[in-house]
């Protein structure tokens, strides 16, 4: 049987080796960690379960797919809902917004506590699904770098919709011209966030990502984000999949314009396909660092997205104010980003997210206490002091949240951990620790992104969300799709 290895038991990794398994490779799967999903991952604390990474579960059919394609009821194995409350918005001028399922309601909302029309979102939103309809099967479920891509109906279909994308203005140009009070133009700004990148520079074709969430839904499996990594990786070893973990690769061995193997605590491993899930930088300069003349340099140099700072808190006290998904805004959100992007820093007063699992699963924290999982957007690590920044933002965070919700918020935090940018990097080996490779703050970013498959060395193959078509589990799952679909049949 020819054999395939995956480097990484990332969603992308784990994704691949499952679609490498049913079309008949034997998969070996490589993980430096003792444990799989890289940054869907969990952590229990004193009684508090934390999902580390993810929160926000969007296009659940990618998950639903890899069970189908293996034979098997995803019913049966994994089970998510969708949620009524999307998500609860407290402005700095004290508006509290609720974002519905219902478009509809949603609208409504907003024309009830803003100066903005229902109409305005509707049609806003209206515009975000066609931007879907006209990137999605070129931009995201295909490789950019295959010619079969640009000669297919849907291919030609989207380039006579291309005009739709706004690829030429801004997010926060476009929003701004869409919507006349400001709030909502925050609003609409933050979706630049959700792929790592900055509103005031990212092109407006962003402004798909809304309907990800209003249109195709937000979710929440019934296990928790956790379960996503815990089902698919049961599913890969249901299959036949070898999982090895605390074994890091050290090295992808090559001979003249093709890949041999791996070297893993070493050990030389052969294969036929190897698949690097680690992040496309570290691929490069440490795996193939005996190889420096095959770096892609233009596409390592890119700007990368930014990275997160997380406080992991028990809290003493439920909240009825609050949801699954919580976002206490900045008062100046130009400032905010700037400090991101142009100081490389964090700002007084960020933007601050704040997850409770809890809410949907009661049994993630002791009786009459909530396990918040707060969150702000940071710089990439590119070497601050981050000790320094944690202690500021951390004194930020609860004087917003306390303000906001009228409690002495430090005096409720039972237990804390904390995840920063250099941890980030440490646990997934994701360069600068940045969490959707790189940032899509131009135009040119999808075509800038590193392709599945290495032009140089035969059988070298890409996945996860530092490479096309970017960060985020859906895409990392789509990653894994389009490699598949690239290796050759094994027969
Ligand atoms: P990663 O998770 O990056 O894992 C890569 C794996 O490869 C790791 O386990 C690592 O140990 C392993 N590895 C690397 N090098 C080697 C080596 N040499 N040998 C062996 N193993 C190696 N996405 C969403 O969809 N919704 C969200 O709400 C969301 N929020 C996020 C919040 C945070 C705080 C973070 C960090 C990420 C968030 N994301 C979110 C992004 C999402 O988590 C990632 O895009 C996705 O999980 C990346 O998957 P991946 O396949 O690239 O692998």
């Amino acid at each position: 049987k020819k054999k395939a290895i995956v480097i990484g038991a990332g969603i992308g990794g784990i994704g691949v080796a499952i679609r490498l398994a049913v079309k008949g490779y034997a998969v070996e799967v490589f993980e430096a960690n003792s444990y799989a999903g890289g940054k869907l991952t969990w952590f229990e604390k004193d009684g508090y379960f934390f999902d580390a990474g993810p929160s926000l579960f969007t296009m659940p059919q990618y998950v639903d797919e890899l069970f189908a394609l293996a034979g098997k009821d995803p019913r049966a194995h994994f089970n998510f809902s969708r949620l009524d409350i999307i998500c609860n918005y407290f402005f700095a001028d004290g508006t509290n917004l609720i974002q519905h399922a219902d478009q509809q309601k949603t609208a409504d909302e907003f024309e009830k506590k803003t100066n903005e029309p229902a109409v305005s979102i509707n049609t806003f939103l209206d515009n975000s699904r066609k931007i879907y309809n006209a990137t999605h099967g070129i931009f995201l479920e295909r490789s950019l770098h295959r010619l079969s891509t640009y000669f297919n109906r849907d291919a030609f279909a989207s380039f006579s919709d291309l005009f739709k994308i706004d690829p030429m203005r801004t997010m926060h140009e476009a929003n701004e011209t869409a919507f006349s009070d400001a709030r909502v133009v925050q609003f609409f700004d933050r979706y630049a966030t959700y792929n790592g990148s900055n509103p005031y520079q990212a092109p407006a074709t962003l402004n798909v990502i809304p309907h990800l969430e209003n249109g195709l839904g937000a979710w929440f499996p019934e296990g928790g984000m956790r379960s996503i990594t815990d089902s698919l990786v049961s599913l890969a070893e249901s299959i036949g999949v070898k999982m090895n973990y605390n074994s890091p690769v050290e090295e992808i061995t090559t001979k003249g314009q093709k890949v041999t193997g791996v070297i893993v605590n070493s050990i030389t491993r052969n294969a036929d396909v190897i698949v690097s899930n680690s992040d496309v930088w570290f691929t490069y300069n440490k795996l193939l660092k005996k190889r420096p003349e095959l770096a892609p340099k233009k596409i390592l140099q890119q700007e990368r997205s930014s990275s997160a700072l997380i406080f992991y808190w028990g809290i003493n006290k439920q909240f009825v104010q609050l949801d699954l998904h919580n976002i206490f805004f900045s008062a100046d959100y130009n400032t905010e980003f700037q400090h991101i992007w142009e100081n490389k820093t964090i700002s007084d007063d960020p933007t601050v997210y704040v997850n409770i699992s809890s809410k949907c699963k009661p049994d993630d924290a002791p009786l009459g206490h909530e396990n918040w999982f707060v969150m702000i957007n940071v710089p990439a690590n590119i070497g601050q002091d981050w000790d320094a920044l944690i202690t500021k933002a951390r004194a930020d965070i609860i004087k917003k949240l306390s303000a906001v919700l009228k409690r002495d918020i430090g005096a409720l935090i039972t237990c804390e951990s904390v995840l920063d940018p250099r941890s980030i990097e440490g646990r997934t080996s994701s360069y600068q620790g940045s969490i959707y490779g790189s940032s899509s703050n131009s135009k040119f970013a999808a075509f800038l992104r590193h392709a599945n498959r290495s032009s140089k060395l035969k059988n070298l193959f890409f996945c996860g969300g530092s490479v096309h078509p970017g960060g985020g589990i859906p895409l990392a799952l789509l990653s894994a799709k389009i490699v598949s679909d690239w290796v050759p049949d094994p027969a």
